[in-house]
């Protein structure tokens, strides 16, 4: 395995697979890898010849109250890792190497970088956009693959990609949780031990949410919105910062009958760390597929 901190020597690593015509895949990753990278590496081993994946962790989507400098990070285990994965290459560049000269420009998805998470954390997807933009730039692959836990930032890049035409193949990989449900997450390891024992709460009001939206025979939003708050509301270390039901392809407002399929987005706190996670409540077939 390659380990490259330069984009230049990326490029040219990557200029002989491309000749061979093999299929390249990148996973991008802010490092402190955990089961749920590692099966977007296997997903990509699946679908590509070589694999690369990125570790560098984005100083232009955290804000400067947020934890950039304390984002956790073990380089070494990370290599190990993905060398036992059989990954062709990892790029790690420093933040001087993205960032060094120029700076200033930025790609962005208004529609979809200012809603939900992207209002509470302005410039967050701006910085996510232009990082994957020239992550993208400096790899071109054929695939590139997000989990589905940052939801919308999986959404975000699906459209970034259309919008500009880049031609690569955005896949979306299930979201990998522990045994008791809490989704994986580098930042789980900062959660005191009775926080990551409440922590389960998240993924408990999303099973018991999609079991009620499977019962009824007509959904709204409302009433799954309220549930989903009552279980959370029984845990006192959960502070909830957001839970919205959207469109699952667009993320837009669902009116009050939901006959689409959506997604469950939540937000909480516990203590300083902020968890996200997310379902999706297909649709019950009362619109045509085309619209979905
Ligand atoms: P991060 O290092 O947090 O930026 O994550 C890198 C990639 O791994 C992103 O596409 C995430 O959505 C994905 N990812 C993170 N946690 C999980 C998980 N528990 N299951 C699946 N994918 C994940």
């Amino acid at each position: 395995m390659l380990v490259l901190t330069t984009k230049i020597d990326v490029r040219q690593y990557l200029q002989t697979p491309r000749r061979l015509g093999e299929t390249i895949a990148l996973v991008p990753t802010m490092g402190y890898l955990h089961e749920g990278h590692l099966s977007l590496v296997r997903m990509a081993k699946q679908k590509a010849a070589c694999v690369i994946v990125s570790i560098f962790v984005n100083p232009i989507q955290f804000a400067p109250n947020e934890d950039l400098e304390s984002y956790p990070r073990n380089i070494e285990r990370d290599l190990t890792l993905l060398r036992d994965l059989g990954v062709d290459a990892v790029f790690m560049p420093a933040a001087d190497e993205m960032y060094g000269a120029g700076g200033g420009t930025f790609v962005d998805v208004p529609e979809l970088s200012n809603i939900l998470q992207g209002s509470v954390r302005p410039e967050h997807f701006r910085g996510v956009a232009t990082v994957v933009t020239k992550l993208f730039n400096i790899t071109c692959p054929d695939i590139a693959i997000f989990g589905e836990k940052d939801y919308q930032q999986l959404t975000l890049i699906r459209r970034m990609s259309a919008d500009l035409d880049m031609d690569i193949e955005i896949l979306g990989h299930p979201t990998v949780r522990e045994a008791d449900g809490l989704a994986m997450s580098s930042r789980n390891v900062r959660l005191l031990p009775k926080e990551r024992q409440a922590a389960v709460v998240i993924n408990q009001a999303l099973n018991q949410a999609q079991a009620f939206a499977e019962a009824q025979e007509a959904l709204t939003a409302s009433s799954l919105l309220t549930l989903v708050h009552e279980i959370l509301a029984q845990e006192p270390l959960a502070s909830v910062v957001s839970v919205d039901l959207r469109d699952a392809e667009t993320l837009a407002p669902l009116s009050e009958a939901v006959e689409v399929t959506a997604v469950i987005l939540i937000a909480v706190r516990f203590g300083n760390v902020l968890l996200i996670d997310q379902r999706v409540i297909p649709s019950k077939g009362l619109l045509p597929t085309a619209v979905l």
